[in-house]
């Protein structure tokens, strides 16, 4: 399976190793929302990215359930406005 998207960006280099590509982080779907990639989370340290406009969302470490919607609602957030963007 390839998930390449693309470099990784410097400032998130952090988390990760050569070659620093997108293509190795965890793909995260959320069904009913988006049919596709909504989220790349970190094997490493899990820390969290949203796919539409590439935020970090979350920076790392364990996170409870309700921690977890709140990722979740980031991320769709994030799509919602890039849909608006066209
Ligand atoms: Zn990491």
């Amino acid at each position: 399976m390839s998930w390449d998207n693309g470099d990784i960006p410097d400032k998130y280099r952090e988390h990760y190793s050569a070659p620093y590509k997108w293509s190795k982080l965890l793909a995260v779907e959320v069904q009913d929302i988006y049919d596709g990639v909504l989220m790349y989370k970190c094997p490493g340290c899990s820390a969290i990215w949203s796919r539409f406009g590439n935020r970090l969302i979350w920076e790392g470490g364990k996170y409870s359930n309700e921690q977890w919607g709140t990722i979740v609602n980031k991320a769709i957030q994030s799509y919602l406005r890039s849909k608006t963007k066209g």
